[in-house]
């Protein structure tokens, strides 16, 4: 039959054809296409890894503040970090072991003073036993005498004399309405990373106590301030990050500040 050799011919000719530049176009198109949805992948990944939900508790209670501008910025950390807010004093309940299960990390904005022997064990032994932490500002001038509170946060402005670990700290002082350029001690560290030193226009606190050995993250030239701003350290199990900016609007409003305080929850919490 002569056939075969026709069809030997026309099998060639249509392999020929399936090589075609067109046809290789195609090919490199769908990898390419397939490629891109590959990447796309591993990076909408990558996100919801890094954007993983964080429930934060905002504790709040013996300081006024702006609060539509706190929570406006709180709401723009992020669709993964969501909020409540409980003032003391009925937020200590929320320190008790059946409450902790219901947010990720804790964020200070109050002042609070009075504390009785049960509501401090429940409050440190909350965090000490891994909830994080991010205190803010006057979140450092809290608790005049309840010294724990100090080795919780790291540091402590005095309304008064006080001694700490045998050393005299005469009373703090601060000042209102202060520019202040703020420097970034480690721009790698994952509280700072990606932020480069800014401008805050904010209220200062000098002479306050920074317990040794604590992470420095931020430093300021402001004569009217102690040196160290922003640190992090560990209690217990849990990652602290200290903050002393934070007094009003300006700095509510401000993107590094609102970047610097999204990776400070994000850090504390993962
Ligand atoms: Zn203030």
């Amino acid at each position: 039959m002569f056939v075969p050799i026709n069809s030997k011919l026309s099998s060639f000719g249509f392999f020929i054809s399936i090589i075609h530049p067109t046809f290789i176009n195609f090919i490199m198109k769908k990898s390419l296409n397939f490629l891109l949805l590959c990447m796309i992948s591993i990076i909408s990944a990558g996100t919801s890894l890094h954007a993983k939900p964080i429930r934060i508790l905002v504790i709040t209670g013996g300081h006024s503040y702006k609060t539509v501008e706190f929570n406006l910025m709180l709401a723009s950390l992020g669709d993964n970090i969501s909020f409540e807010i409980a003032e003391l004093p009925a937020a200590f309940d929320m320190f008790l072991p059946e409450n902790r299960g219901k947010y990720d990390a804790l964020v200070f904005y109050h002042m609070w003073q009075k504390i009785t022997d049960e509501q401090a064990k429940n409050f440190s032994e909350c965090i000490s036993q891994g909830k994080p932490l991010v205190a803010l500002h006057h979140s450092i001038c809290a608790f005049d005498d309840w010294p724990e509170y100090f080795n919780i946060i790291g540091g402590k402005y005095f309304h008064k004399p006080t001694t700490v670990n045998g050393k005299e700290f005469a009373a703090c002082t601060y000042k209102h309405d202060l520019q202040m350029r703020i420097r970034i001690a480690d721009k790698k560290h994952p509280v700072t990373k990606g932020i480069n030193d800014f401008e805050l226009f904010d209220e200062a606190y000098k002479g306050y106590y920074i317990e040794e050995g604590v992470t420095t993250l931020l430093t300021t030239d402001s004569s009217d301030s102690n040196a160290i701003i922003g640190w992090t350290k560990k209690y217990g199990k849990a990652k602290v990050v200290t903050l002393q900016s934070g007094h009003d609007v300006p700095t509510f409003e401000s993107p590094d500040f609102r970047k610097l305080l999204k990776q400070a929850i994000e850090y504390v919490a993962k």
